[in-house]
Formats: C-alpha cells, structure tokens, sequence
C-alpha cells in the first residue's frame, strides 16, 4: 500500500517539511517554483502546509496534513477527517507531534487511534516519537520511546506498521538550534527498530525512520547517512525552499 515499505531492505529516504501554523500564499508558489526546478528521482518529498492551503497545491507535489480526528465526520467542530484528506490529494498525515501532544494534551491512546483511523482510510501516518529532556537526563529514554510505540501496536498491532512512517523527534531539539548528534540519532533509531523487531522483523527492518529536530542544510546529510535514519521531520527550515531543497539534495545522494 505505501511507496515506503515495499521493498525488503530498500528503504527509500522521505522528507517531509512540517509548515506548522506558518506560510502563506506566496510561500505555496514559491516551494512550488523550486520544487519543479529541482530533480530528486531517489527520495520522497512530501509538504505539510497548514489546512488552508492543502488545496492550492498541484497533483504533482506530494501533500500530507498536520492533524486529523480521531472521527469519522459529524459534531466535531474545528476538526478535519481523513476523508477530506482524501479529496485533496493528501497522501501522509503527521500524528503524535509533540507540539500537539503539548498543546493540546494528546494522549498515547489517542494518537494511537488516530493512527488507527488514518491508516482505515489508506493514508499513511508519519506518527512522531521523542522525548522530553528531562527523560533522557533521568535515563529513562528507551522507556518512553517504547511506551509511545506500545500504545500504537497495542491499537493497530504489528501488521499495520508496514503502512506507517515513524519519525523520531527528540522534543529538546524541536525548533531549538540544538541537534541530536548523528549518533544520538542512529542510537535512538536502531533501539526503535530493535523494538520493533521484537514482534516482526521483516516490518521492522522495512519501515522508514525520520529524524526531526533542528534538521538544516549543513547537518542533514551526516544525519541521513547514518545506517537506520531514512531522512527528516524538517520544521523551521520547510519554510525557505531553498533550506529546504537542500536537505532534499542531501537525502537524494
Ligand atoms: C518539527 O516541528 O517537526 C521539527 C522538527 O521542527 P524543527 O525542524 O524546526 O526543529
């Protein structure tokens, strides 16, 4: 079903730039500019504008949505549904951000359901991980990561994951300037695939692995090049296409 977990130990590398609640119009025609100026034929580039915008994006760059409910339609107000999602080309949507996990108390359990409801509508959720600073310096990392995986199999089970995008998103370096080291990163993201291998080996091994946090021009390709990271969550710098399409670059090589 995804472009993503087809083939045994081929994984292809994914950017994905995460607008938040920023751009506007003009940004849309410029990353749209850029975007056709640029070949990339060995990664994934995919845009998550805000909501507004979805729409004025062409068929050829790949969309995915910030936030989705956890329901199907009805007396939800503010909220957007999967299906809707689906009749603008929208492909991916991020769930789990710490942002929202943040903002607006986002459980485990309901990420884990909104995991469940994007994947019900074949859509591929990019559903984020990462801990706070505090949890990495009490050296209870490994625990956390895997609670916030648990929950989501627990939902959906093992199976599903082949569907699904993992990004890892230390919250420390979210927006901060203050990157995880390119060993940090591959540290965290071997133990997540180790976890998951725990239950099925050939998904675990399949699955693409972003890092986000603090990703630019000039660390991303150290960061892509480690052996289990498989490209980037990119925040701040999804918003100068020329920032952007660099780190593209860097996961194209
Ligand atoms: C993000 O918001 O997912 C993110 C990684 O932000 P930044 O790149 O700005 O740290």
């Amino acid at each position: 079903m995804t472009e993503h977990n087809v083939q045994l130990g081929k994984r292809r590398q994914l950017v994905a730039g995460n607008w938040k609640m920023n751009g506007d119009k003009a940004l849309v025609e410029q990353m749209h500019r850029q975007l056709a100026a640029t070949s990339l034929d060995n990664m994934d580039v995919v845009i998550c504008p805000p909501f507004p915008y979805m729409g004025l994006f062409d068929g050829k760059v790949k969309l995915g949505a910030q936030n989705v409910s956890q329901f199907d339609s009805g007396a939800h107000t503010g909220e957007v549904s999967v299906a809707m999602f689906n009749e603008f080309n929208c492909r991916y949507v991020i769930v789990g951000h710490s942002e929202r996990r943040a903002d607006n108390n986002e459980s485990d359990e309901l990420v884990a359901l909104k995991v469940r409801q994007v994947l019900k509508a074949n859509l591929i959720p990019i559903l984020c991980v990462g801990e706070p600073e505090s949890v990495r310096d009490d050296g209870m990392l490994f625990d956390y990561i895997a609670a916030q995986l648990d929950a989501v199999l627990l939902e959906v089970g093992i199976s599903q994951f082949a569907h699904v995008v993992l990004a890892y998103e230390p919250v420390w370096a979210i927006g901060t300037g203050k990157t995880a080291s390119p060993a940090q990163a591959q540290e965290v993201h071997a133990f997540i695939r180790g976890h998951l291998a725990k239950q099925d080996d050939n998904i675990a091994a399949n699955i693409v692995i972003l890092y986000g946090g603090s990703v630019k021009g000039n660390n991303a390709q150290e960061l892509f090049s480690q052996a289990d990271v498989d490209g980037g969550l990119i925040g701040g710098a999804s918003l100068n296409p020329e920032d952007f399409l660099s780190i593209c670059q860097a996961a194209n090589q």
